[in-house]
């Protein structure tokens, strides 16, 4: 199938958007990753060769924006905004200066592989084009996992160095885990909080893997009798819970019970405001946030959330929001913004935790059944629906 040539794309027609009631737009630069994670649909949808938009067209998106009176965060929902650094190393200066020239209207945030650390250049033209959160798929701190799934750009580094660098560069991380892969020898919740720890990324989404179709995962799963006919899982539309469609190596509970614990235990308030805390004191940023910036309103509605959001919240939060003040107060802005995440990812986690709590006891009482295993690709499945 031929790719999508991106330079003939047009403008989005974001005028037909209640700008008002977006937390963010999104735009897109590139399409497509070099490297080749076993779990990924990207690459198969998209292509291991990264395909790029002109310079002027990005400028022309983000000036649409701008002349419908848009101001704040951009996304840029490229699957690795650095997999053509070629193209992204013209991009940036003609970025900068744009945003230079408006008096930097936007805030942006994208996704890129690990390697954006080894790039200190990258890494600069980035934050002084006003790039300010990255989500990185760290997916495992376990080496031999990396490698099994083909995630070889994680290996051979130190991850805490590799996220303290991009945190230094005051572009804060965001991070992907997955628990549930075949190379896991035991336990891994211990590893995977301990490597969540010690790089002090605060928002981790954690979930559990699943074949989705068209991967190298699936076609290998199917290959080897492994992989379920649909389990009604999909439909409910929730990436945390609808994961192991697949007959997993381990006991399917102890995995479960790995997942949960990683969850309760990243989610749990102290855990998460000293990560904030931690981070806090690494960032190092000069120019003021736009989000949230002045908005005295939004400021006192969290305070108002923080207090009656579950025990141990809003002490956590004051312990955390008092050190940064002491700190470091520029970051200021950063931690209430990454505190006012925690108002939907702690619920959320406690949310997924009794979700997996209910499973693990279905499993225990005899309930759960092995689903019947696919025999035909998914996708001749889904040509024939
Ligand atoms: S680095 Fe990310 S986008 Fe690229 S293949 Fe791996 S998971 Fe997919």
């Amino acid at each position: 199938m031929g790719k999508t040539n991106v330079t003939l794309s047009p403008t989005p027609r974001f005028d037909l958007l209640k700008l008002d009631q977006y937390l963010h737009v999104g735009v897109q630069f590139s399409r497509g990753c070099p490297f080749s994670c076993e779990f990924c649909d990207i690459i198969e949808l998209y292509g291991r060769t990264p395909r790029t938009k002109t310079n002027e067209q990005v400028l022309a998106e983000l000036d649409a924006l701008y002349a419908l009176g848009y101001r704040g965060h951009v996304d840029f929902v490229d699957d690795n905004l650095i997999g053509n650094k070629k193209a992204l190393r013209k991009l940036l200066p003609d970025l900068k200066a744009w945003q230079n020239k408006k008096n930097f209207p936007f805030e942006f945030s994208t996704e890129a592989s690990i390697n954006l650390a080894d790039d200190a250049d990258l890494l600069r033209d980035l934050s002084q084009s006003n790039f300010f959160a990255v989500f990185i798929g760290i997916e495992s701190p376990d080496t031999d996992t990396l490698v099994m799934t083909q995630k070889k750009q994680n290996t051979r580094r130190s991850l805490q160095q590799s996220i303290e660098t991009i945190h230094r560069a005051d572009i804060f991380v965001n991070a992907g885990f997955i628990v549930g892969f075949d190379s896991e020898k035991g336990s891994v919740a211990a590893g995977m909080v301990e490597c969540i720890e010690d790089t002090a990324i605060p928002v981790c989404m954690v979930g559990l893997l699943y074949a989705l179709p068209t991967t190298q995962l699936t076609k290998r799963l199917l290959s080897e009798g492994r992989l379920f006919v649909d389990d009604g899982q999909t439909q409910s539309g929730d990436q945390c819970t609808a994961g192991l469609n697949f007959e997993t190596k381990r006991p399917r509970r102890d995995v479960l019970d790995d997942y949960r614990t990683v969850l309760r235990t990243i989610y749990a308030p102290g855990a998460y405001f000293d990560r904030v805390r931690r981070l806090g004191r690494m960032l190092k940023r000069t120019r003021g946030h736009r989000m949230i910036k002045g908005d005295l309103r939004s400021f006192v509605r969290l305070l108002f959330r923080i207090h009656s959001a579950g025990p141990g919240t809003a002490q956590q939060f004051w312990r955390m929001l008092l050190d940064c003040a002491l700190h470091n107060p520029k970051a200021l802005p950063y931690v209430v913004m990454t505190s006012a995440l925690y108002l939907h990812l702690g619920p959320f986690a406690r949310q997924v935790v009794e979700e997996i709590d209910r499973e693990i006891t279905n499993i225990d009482q005899g309930h759960w059944k092995i689903p019947p295993f696919r025999t035909a690709p998914v996708e001749a499945e889904l040509e024939l629906a």
